[in-house]
């Protein structure tokens, strides 16, 4: 949920159910504090207006499709560009929003498409790694606990409040 902390659930079902969502009290960094958009992600899931099918525009509005029929569409679209100007014609532009492990799995798919072009970071994270680079050489982070050391902490341009609650209470 463009949240880097990376919080572990443990979540039980019952009949097919989520009867139990909790933070795993054992996360070594987040010792099962988890903020509201974790928690709220099972209302999320099972909210009746979560869309479950493709929508595709046509006439200017959003209709109902199958996946048959958009995967179709991707892929004649896909092809056509290879054929006519080679896969790095592509972007393969993925970023926040959901920021588990599938994210990034349509990077298998493009490596065997033939390699595409792609960004380093996201539209804003691209910022942060530039700056990093040019400061300290590479962009590696900090082990969490590693706050903890610093005698000065400056906050720039985020909340760490509602964006990075681990930070917040750290
Ligand atoms: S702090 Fe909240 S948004 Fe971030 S990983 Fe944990 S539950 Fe998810």
């Amino acid at each position: 949920m463009d949240c880097c902390d990376l919080c572990r659930f443990i979540v039980t079902v019952e009949k097919g159910r989520i009867t139990k969502f909790e933070g795993d009290p054992h996360h070594p960094v987040t010792k099962g504090f988890t903020c509201k958009k974790g928690k709220d992600l099972v209302q999320r899931m099972v909210h009746p207006d979560r869309i479950r099918h493709p929508l595709m525009k046509k006439n200017g509005r959003f209709v109902k499709a199958t996946y048959e029929e958009v995967f179709q569409i991707i892929a004649d679209k896909l092809v056509s560009i290879k054929q006519e100007f080679g896969t790095k014609a592509i972007l393969n532009y993925t970023s926040d929003g959901y920021g588990g492990i599938k994210n990034r799995i349509q990077n298998i798919f493009f490596n065997c498409f033939g390699g595409v072009t792609q960004p380093q970071g996201s539209l804003c994270w691209g910022a942060g790694i530039a700056a990093q680079q040019y400061d300290f050489g590479s962009s590696k982070g900090h082990f969490p606990d590693d706050v903890l050391n610093a005698d000065t902490i400056l906050v720039w341009g985020r909340n760490p409040k509602y964006t990075s609650i681990h930070l917040y209470i750290a």
